[in-house]
């Protein structure tokens, strides 16, 4: 695998593969990688010639108070679990490289970035557009994966994919879990040992939520309040939101009907996690997807 920091030499790479006719498959991240990442990778290189996985710490996306500083980052590590799965460029640029001067373009979306994490995040979702839109540029991929395990990014980029018409093919990935649940993630590394236990309490909240759909409940008022009790009463945790919405529009459901995201955020010492399960609903038929 070559590591590659500069964008002038990550688009002569990209340059010689196209002219060799190979297809580009991506996956954008900001490294400490486990097997949610992984599997992001895994998808990829099932899919493509030629895969590029991004580690990039994007400080646009980040809020004043928030862990940009602290954000966990072993590029050793990264680099020995890329290899191992089959990554072939391993793009890793600077802050600089990225920014060399402040940027006065940017890509938002306000329908979709003021609900959900943007309510605590507010300038969230601006940073996260901007950084993919140029990454994709950077890369220009066929193809680009995306983990389900932050659904309302996947619905952010999809919508800007399809705004601006930049072509590539977006694929979500499943969320990878813990044994108990807790789906992985870089932060889950902030939480102590006596908060872990009661960090499964999001995915055990969802899945009561999608078994209680599946045995016939409709009313979303219902769902979003059975998942906001089982999460507020669990000790040491504090609820961010659980809501069950649209899955592109990301607007509050009212039924339980059609494509939708039961989504959940809570806040457990220093850290705060997310996890979601999206469904298909067609009158008495429910997916879980
Ligand atoms: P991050 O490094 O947190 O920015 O994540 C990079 C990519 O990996 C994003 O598309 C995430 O949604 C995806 N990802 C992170 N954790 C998981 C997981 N547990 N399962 C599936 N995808 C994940």
């Amino acid at each position: 695998m070559y590591t590659i920091e500069t964008i002038r030499e990550l688009r002569s790479y990209i340059k010689s593969a196209r002219q060799a006719g190979k297809s580009i498959g991506y996956v954008a991240t900001m490294g400490y990688l486990h097997e949610g990442h992984a599997s992001l990778v895994q998808t990829a290189r099932a899919e493509s010639d030629v895969v590029v996985v991004s580690i990039f710490v994007n400080p646009l996306q980040f809020g004043p108070n928030e862990d940009y500083e602290d954000y966990p980052r072993d590029l050793k590590k990264d680099q020995q679990l890329l290899t191992d799965h089959g990554c072939d460029v391993l793009f890793a640029p600077s802050v600089t490289e990225m920014y060399p001067r402040p940027m006065a373009t940017f890509v938002d979306l306000p329908q979709l970035s003021d609900k959900l994490c943007g309510l605590t995040r507010p300038t969230h979702f601006r940073g996260v557009a901007t950084v993919v839109c140029k990454l994709l540029n950077i890369v220009q991929p066929d193809t680009a994966y995306f983990g389900q395990k932050d659904g309302q990014q996947v619905a952010v980029i999809r919508r800007m994919v399809n705004d601006l018409n930049l072509p590539v093919r977006i694929v979500s990935v499943p969320i990878v879990r813990e044994a108990d649940g807790l789906a992985k993630s870089s932060r889950n590394i902030y939480l102590t040992l006596e908060e872990r236990p009661h960090a499964a309490i999001l995915s055990r909240a969802l899945k009561a939520a999608a078994d209680a759909i599946v045995d016939g409940e409709r009313s979303a008022l219902v769902i979003t309040e059975m998942m906001a009790d089982a999460i507020s009463t669990e000790p040491g945790v504090r609820l961010d939101y659980a809501e069950v919405v649209e899955t592109s529009t990301l607007q509050k459901a009212q039924t339980i009907e059609g494509n939708l995201m039961l989504a959940v955020a809570a806040f457990i010492g220093k850290a705060r996690l997310i996890d979601n399960i999206p469904i298909q609903v067609e009158g008495t038929h429910v997916e879980l997807l």
